[in-house]
């Protein structure tokens, strides 16, 4: 059996979903497109030093702004490294194999780097990949780069215990997420994932684990959670359970799950539509695409319009500026090792100047609760 490192967070998570579906269904679709897209891109760019996005977006078929945006905040991220660290692979498929576990583990990480400082010592191994989901928004991707890490190792026992790092570049939030990797968290990857492959029956479905999983459309495990939340969320008939915070909390997961039934349905809906026209719906009704065009103005051409048009103190009104952008390109105007301390000294300007407002957004996240003596076992 061939185990790709980009699963291991979902095998890890739920071990039956390690076994191939019956019926295999192509459910990769446009989003891996995009992402093939952004990595080819920045591929280009580390090993030829070309900046080709167009020939990537007319190879994998997407849209030109899905590719440029998160191509170029990789750019900028590699730029914090580029030049301290010896690129040693770029995409480099690698395998290993576990007769004993019956599988073999592959994969191609972005890059396997390692830092030049100290390189007549002990260079620290690196493991780059990028993502362009959100941070924290489903499985940590870190059991994928200790795959990547273990690949690289090839199994030499010896290489765990000396230094290496997991770095993630968040590509839609524009940072790097660096993680110190020690010879005890692959020692516990390991043995975590023997026992998984081991088992390969325990379904543990989740809204993060069922999203992308091959096995999705025929699991017994999820339909059973699908149908159990529908009767939680929507009781059919007998009293309403009444809606205690308890409950709520129970309920989230369910939540999710069935959230990412409905994103499933949109797409596909959307899609039927697009390829029929229109479908009926009733005898008196069908449901089309409607069509909303709205137009948007491009800062950079419009400002010279503006400036001469309409007085500033008229115009402040109208102003946005993106932080996250503004912060970019902050960052690459400084030099190396100062980079952040500029950032940050800008925006104390701009915090002194009342310039930065701030708004709190409050959303249900889950974490490890913290048990309390005579709590639980
Ligand atoms: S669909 Fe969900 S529960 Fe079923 S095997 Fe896949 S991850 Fe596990």
């Amino acid at each position: 059996m061939n185990i790709r490192c980009s699963s291991l967070p979902r095998i890890l998570a739920c071990p039956a979903s390690a076994v191939p579906p019956a019926t295999a269904i192509d459910t990769g679709g446009e989003y891996a497109a995009v992402g093939s897209a952004v990595h080819a891109v920045l591929a280009q760019w580390v090993t030829e030093g070309v900046w080709d996005v167009d020939s990537a977006v007319e190879r994998y078929g997407v849209g030109r702004d899905e590719v440029s945006r998160p191509a170029w905040t990789g750019r900028k991220l590699w730029a914090l490294y580029e030049g301290r660290v010896e690129v040693v692979h770029v995409e480099k498929e690698m395998s290993s194999e576990f007769p004993r576990h019956g599988f073999t583990l592959t994969g191609h990480p972005d890059m396997c780097l390692k830092s030049m400082v100290g390189l007549d010592l002990d260079p620290t191994r690196i493991i780059w990949d990028c993502k362009s989901t959100r941070f924290g928004g489903g499985h940590s991707p870190l059991d994928q780069l200790l795959g990547y890490l273990y690949l690289w190792f090839d199994e030499d026992m010896e290489m765990w215990d000396r230094p290496s790092k997991a770095i993630i570049a968040w590509l839609r939030d524009g940072f790097c997420q660096v993680i110190d990797v020690t010879g005890d968290i692959i020692r516990d990857w390991q043995s975590r994932l023997f026992d998984a492959m081991e088992d390969r029956k325990t379904f543990a479905p989740s809204a993060e684990a069922c999203k992308y999983c091959p096995r999705s459309h025929e699991c017994p495990a999820k339909t059973a959670l699908l149908q159990e939340s529908v009767l939680a969320l929507a009781p059919s008939d007998g009293p309403a359970v009444p809606m205690t915070p308890e409950r709520l909390a129970k309920l989230k997961p369910m939540r999710d799950v069935l959230k990412n039934e409905i994103q499933r349905y949109d797409k596909a809906l959307a899609l039927a539509l697009q390829e029929h026209g229109s479908l009926p719906l009733d005898d008196e009704r069908e449901l089309y695409l409607s069509e909303e065009t709205r137009e948007s103005i491009n800062a950079g051409p419009a400002w010279a319009v503006l400036t001469e048009e309409i007085p500033i103190e008229d115009l402040r009104g109208a102003l946005r500026v993106v932080k996250g952008d503004l912060m970019k390109i902050a960052m690459a105007r400084a030099p190396y090792g100062g980079k952040k301390a500029y950032a940050d000294e800008l925006l104390d300007k701009l915090r002194a100047a009342g310039a930065v407002r701030t708004r709190t957004y409050r959303t249900p996240s889950v974490r490890k609760r913290v048990k309390e003596m005579g709590d639980g076992d």
